[in-house]
């Protein structure tokens, strides 16, 4: 893409928290790495290089800041054989008008190459870094001595990246035809420079948050080191958090979301372990961050409560599984002979409830135990690999045919002629696919929650089956098991139009309902999130409450009516932000758009967003529209799911035929719900008759049994077949016998329940204490004549079986054990 500057300044909100860059475990215990932190960058796209870069970045810091010479040292690439890469003479000159050779260092690949993927631009660095320390320590070692060796007084707060190479998939290394320039400078470290602090969170871009929580802690900042470490990690991770959730990152449980949920928990257990916060109360530094940053990152302070409420929910439910957490690491404690604990169960604690290995190390040691600390090594390991494995993806070079540019033309139509740009392949999860990128396209992106197009190209030979269309930064490509066999003839491209049309007329229904909802909840309500497909549309959004079955009627008619209205669609493209939004279009919170946008218009009084989506001409194309669910996705944030147009006849064709089976089977009554309501009636007296009937029955049956039991060596015995319904019958029979009888009782009872044989042996406890007999090893006997088994207690037991006819028998042998 072409850039729209030249030269750019920017800042940017960076998370450092997952992947390649990773800080996170550092974050609080050290006083210089964020989870998120500002990065202020100067770009050149193929203007400015190394000399001009660096002289500004020299002049800004020490005529503009003023910030002191001598305490400032640079980094150059020493060079790298192996790579056949040469030493950066260049920056060394250019360095060299500025500072003395003492204050400039060699660096290696790792601290001065900088390349962000296997493959893809990158360049020689050079990094700026302070040395902060008192002067007698400078004295003692020399600040070039702790240049990038983790001194936390010495620390790198500007890095200037020169790309000039591009690396191919064999990686090797070819120049880039212009060169350019990236820079990023740690917005905190800057400012901790600049205020003369020995730390980024003594400054005042953190210090208001740190005070108000030592007002709610009782604690204050700067006595001890964990509960240091703990007001660090909190009003750290309270800006991660915070911004993401602002920026349309919700915590979840997997992929982005699981990151975020991730951080939230950390630092909830951290003030809930060293600062006795067990009450929620990290949500309560979001009104002061959203305020902090008004008018700087206006979107959080726009979305102040919905993030509170939020973070709050998250910080409610984890408190839970904290304490769970902790209750179940008691309960291993308690249960393991061992000396220390296992590998598996660290892990466990540690990915399920959240639990740093540190913490579990911490608790163990308090009761005289110890972890198994290669072992849990390990079982992350097994899961790094696992996602790593999952996440794989091997990305050949791309072929370039033409240096045509791709234009999208499936807004206007689903038919063209074209030729492939370029082309690479890809292999992910063992699957080769082609990656195509056309010159006209007609095949609409995955983006803005509408799923990619699918249909074929065709050449003289054959179709290809196009399986998905998709975007990486603004370039669109398609996806294909094959090439054409010549790649470079023209191509009839064409769109899947069945399966187009009813995505379409699932995302215009969306901006309908986003309407709808807004006019009955009000204006809070916000897109979270959207799915539109062939089989319907999913819409997430802010609001509190769970809908009440008016308001979803009501939002439905809403949006039946103006389906029925047939209002015809006006579409703008290219029209500047600034003008989309005077109009009144609702753009999305974390959704970056360029500076022309595409707006599309559904009544000026009713309906206008940003959108790039498809959509149809007229809202009677849409048919008809039916909601089929409303739920709760995450706190604060609903969902609705709908169908249209030939997806809401299938869906009505569905109801109706099953009401219609249900119509037959009660014979067609007049009324079918009240035919219903009176056979529910029905089954419960009818319920409530039997049991009755089965109570009177069992009485019955237990004086019948009482009759029977007979005086047999001086004990009081009974065994009999009888019929009852159920094994809890059966049970409450042989209570009661026993109770009669507390003494000298010997009962074996069958029956046949289900089809099914079953026994019960009871006995008193006397005969179990004082001659030993046991009623489950008598059961287990017994119920071989049923194939069966059993057990219970020593004075009850039953068992069930196979073979009903050898119930007579199994029942018969009771005699001979007496
Ligand atoms: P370090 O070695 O200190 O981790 P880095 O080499 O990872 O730094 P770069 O990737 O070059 O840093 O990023 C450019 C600048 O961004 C750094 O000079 C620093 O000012 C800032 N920066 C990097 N990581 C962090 C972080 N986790 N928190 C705050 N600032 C950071
Ligand atoms: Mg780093």
């Amino acid at each position: 893409k072409e850039p729209q500057s030249k030269r750019i300044a920017d800042t940017q909100k960076c998370l450092r928290v997952s992947g390649k860059h990773n800080d996170l475990e550092d974050v609080g215990h050290d006083t210089y790495h964020h989870t998120m932190f500002e990065m202020l960058g100067n770009w050149s796209f193929g203007d400015y290089f190394k000399k001009e870069a660096i002289h500004w970045a020299f002049e800004l810091l020490t005529e503009v800041y003023k910030l002191p010479k001598d305490r400032m040292y640079a980094s150059v690439f020493e060079g790298d054989v192996k790579e056949k890469l040469e030493f950066d003479q260049e920056a060394w000159d250019i360095w060299k008008e500025l500072l003395p050779e003492s204050q400039i260092l060699k660096g290696n690949k790792k601290d001065n190459f900088w390349e962000m993927g296997d493959s893809g631009p990158c360049g020689p660095c050079s990094e700026i870094h302070f040395d902060l320390r008192p002067n007698d320590e400078i004295n003692k070692v020399k600040g070039r001595d702790l240049v990038n060796n983790d001194h936390p007084q010495v620390i790198e707060i500007w890095n200037n990246v020169f790309i000039q190479y591009n690396r191919k998939a064999d990686s090797s290394l070819e120049p880039l035809p212009a060169k350019h320039v990236d820079t990023g400078m740690g917005f905190e470290r800057l400012v901790r420079v600049i205020q003369g602090k020995t730390s980024n969170y003594d400054t005042d871009v953190f210090m208001p948050m740190i005070n108000f929580i030592e007002i709610h802690s009782g604690k204050k900042y700067g006595v001890d080191e964990k509960t240091d470490v703990a007001m660090r990690v909190l009003v750290d991770h309270i800006r991660a958090v915070a911004f993401a959730i602002g920026d349309g990152q919700l915590p979840s449980n997997n992929k982005a979301g699981y990151v975020i949920r991730r951080i939230l928990r950390r630092a909830v257990r951290y003030g809930f372990t060293f600062l006795d916060l067990k009450e929620p109360f990290f949500h309560k530094l979001v009104p002061l961050l959203a305020d902090q940053f008004k008018g700087v990152f206006n979107e959080l302070y726009l979305q102040k409560d919905f993030v509170t409420r939020v973070v709050q929910e998250e910080e409610i439910s984890f408190l839970r599984t904290l304490e769970n957490g902790l209750k179940r690491l008691d309960q291993i404690i308690g249960s393991q002979n061992t000396k220390s604990i296992e590998g598996k169960v660290v892990f466990e604690l540690y990915d399920t409830f959240g639990f740093p290995v540190d913490l579990t190390a911490l608790i163990a040691k308090e009761r005289g135990l110890s972890i198994d600390e290669k072992a849990f090594e390990t079982e992350m390991n097994i899961q790094k690999d696992r996602s790593r494995q999952a996440a794989s993806v091997e990305t050949g070079d791309w072929v370039q045919l033409t240096e045509e540019s791709s234009v999208f033309y499936g807004y206007d139509t689903l038919q063209t002629n074209a030729q492939i740009v370029k082309y690479r392949k890809v292999k992910e999860k063992n699957k080769e696919l082609y990656q195509i990128v056309l010159d006209n396209n007609p095949f609409y992106a995955e983006s803005g929650g509408q799923i990619g197009d699918t249909g074929y190209i065709e050449d003289a030979f054959e179709k290809i089956q196009v399986l998905d269309t998709k975007k990486e930064n603004d370039l669109t490509y398609i996806l294909s098991e094959k090439l054409p066999r010549q790649t470079d003839a023209v191509l009839n491209c064409m769109v899947d139009a069945a399966k187009r049309k009813l995505t379409t007329s699932h995302h215009t229904a969306t901006h309908l309902l986003q309407a709808a909802l807004r006019q009955v909840l009000g204006s809070h309500v916000q897109q979270k999130g959207s799915l539109v497909n062939t089989n319907l549309l999913r819409f997430d959004f802010a609001h509190f409450a769970k809908m009440t079955d008016e308001e979803l009627k009501k939002v439905e008619e809403i949006v039946n009516q103006k389906i029925q209205q047939g209002i015809v669609k006006s579409e703008e493209r290219n029209i500047p932000i600034g003008k989309a939004i005077e109009k009144g279009a609702t753009a999305l919170f974390g959704e970056k758009y360029g500076d022309s946008v595409r707006v599309i218009t559904f009544d000026p009084n009713y309906s206008i967003e940003l959108c790039g989506g498809t959509h149809v001409e007229n809202t009677s194309q849409i048919g008809l529209i039916k909601i089929v669910s409303e739920s709760s996705v995450a706190a604060g944030v609903r969902r609705i799911e709908a169908v249209t147009s030939s997806k809401a006849i299938e869906y009505f064709n569905e109801k109706t035929e099953t009401l219609e089976k249900v119509n037959e089977l009660l014979k067609s009554p007049k009324d079918i719900l009240k035919t219903i309501q009176d056979l529910l009636d029905e089954k419960v007296k009818l319920s409530k008759l039997l049991e009755d009937f089965e109570h009177e029955k069992l009485n019955k049956i237990r004086e019948e049994l009482f009759d029977k039991i007979k005086d047999k060596d001086g004990l009081h015995f009974l065994a009999e077949t009888i019929q009852v319904n159920n094994p809890e019958s059966l049970k409450t029979l042989a209570f009661q016998i026993r109770n009669k009888y507390p003494d000298n009782l010997f009962c074996v009872l069958g029956s046949v329940i289900n089809e099914k044989p079953q026994l019960a042996v009871i006995l008193s406890d006397n005969l179990v204490n004082l001659k030993g007999l046991n009623a489950t090893n008598i059961v287990r006997d017994l119920a071989k004549e049923i194939d069966g088994g059993g057990g219970g207690q020593p004075f009850f037991a039953t068992a069930g079986g196979k073979k009903a006819e050898g119930l007579e028998k199994a029942v018969s042998m009771a005699e001979g054990i007496v």
